[in-house]
């Protein structure tokens, strides 16, 4: 089995709950939506080739085969962390949308556990059943929910109820998931309460980051009143709401 990889590199975590600590990145290929503020519309279709850092942090690109291996994938992974023992907190699994490769990820989720490295899935909040399928291997989940507003797309409430309702019914006290919400200048207080509102009626001590869309789209770049706004919008109906921008594009990570 294989599945088509973008990048595996080593940086640091720039959105949701564990922004500042490094991980490694591993980027799939595909994504089964189009949002308007996407920043990695290069993962939308399988790459020429893959970009696989050699030493971590030191950006010293190998181009490969995109299409690789479980096995590929951990013992690529294993060398990044041989050569920083002690440096990285976990795996962010990214894309793209990474839960379209489910089948891969039962495959590898397993064997990056072997090697000690906790399993962080950032997800677009939409696919349950595939989540159902490797939630036993997870450590963290940052499930999106996908405003109309910011993707200028159909709205996808019931895809992220049954997908929040999955994370519940796979209740894990060793895991921790949280909610990420982008926002843009055009979205409204009453889009982030229905937001707010379908979250809680999962699982209202789910903590929610909303996360103003990136500065380098300045046209649909929220104001700071927003955030103060619809934080205090949210906090109606849930416990833990923070608003974080994303912190690896002023801090110039990768
Ligand atoms: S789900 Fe993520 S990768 Fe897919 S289009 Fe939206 S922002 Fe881009």
């Amino acid at each position: 089995m294989t599945a088509p990889i973008c990048e595996l590199f080593s940086s640091l975590q720039g959105e949701g709950l564990l922004v500042g600590v490094r991980q490694l990145f591993l980027r799939f290929a595909g994504c089964n939506l189009r949002c308007d503020y996407c920043d990695t519309r290069y993962a939308w279709e399988a790459p020429e080739s893959a970009r696989v850092e050699q030493t971590p942090g030191k950006r010293d690109w190998e181009q490969a085969p995109p299409e690789m291996t479980p096995a590929e994938v951990a013992a690529r992974a294993q060398h990044l962390l041989r050569l920083a023992p002690g440096v990285h907190h976990s795996i962010s699994i990214t894309g793209g949308e990474p839960l379209l490769h489910a089948d891969f990820l039962r495959e590898l989720l397993p064997m990056l556990g072997e090697m000690g490295l906790p399993c962080y899935l950032e997800t677009n909040g939409t696919l349950a059943d595939e989540l159902a399928g490797v939630i036993a291997h997870l450590d963290f989940v940052a499930a999106d929910v996908k405003l109309p507003s910011a993707t200028l797309q159909a709205p996808l409430w019931g895809a992220h109820e049954r997908f929040l309702v999955t994370m519940a019914a796979h209740e894990d006290p060793n895991r921790r998931d949280f909610v990420k919400m982008v926002y843009v200048r055009r979205t409204k207080e009453e889009e982030i309460l229905r937001a707010a509102r379908l979250i809680a009626g999962v699982n209202p001590n789910l903590p929610l980051v909303l996360q103003p869309a990136a500065g380098d789209q300045p046209d649909i770049a929220p104001t700071p009143n927003q955030g103060l706004d619809f934080q205090a919008a949210a906090l109606r109906h849930l416990r833990e709401v923070r608003v974080i921008p994303q912190m690896h594009k002023s801090g110039g990570w990768l």
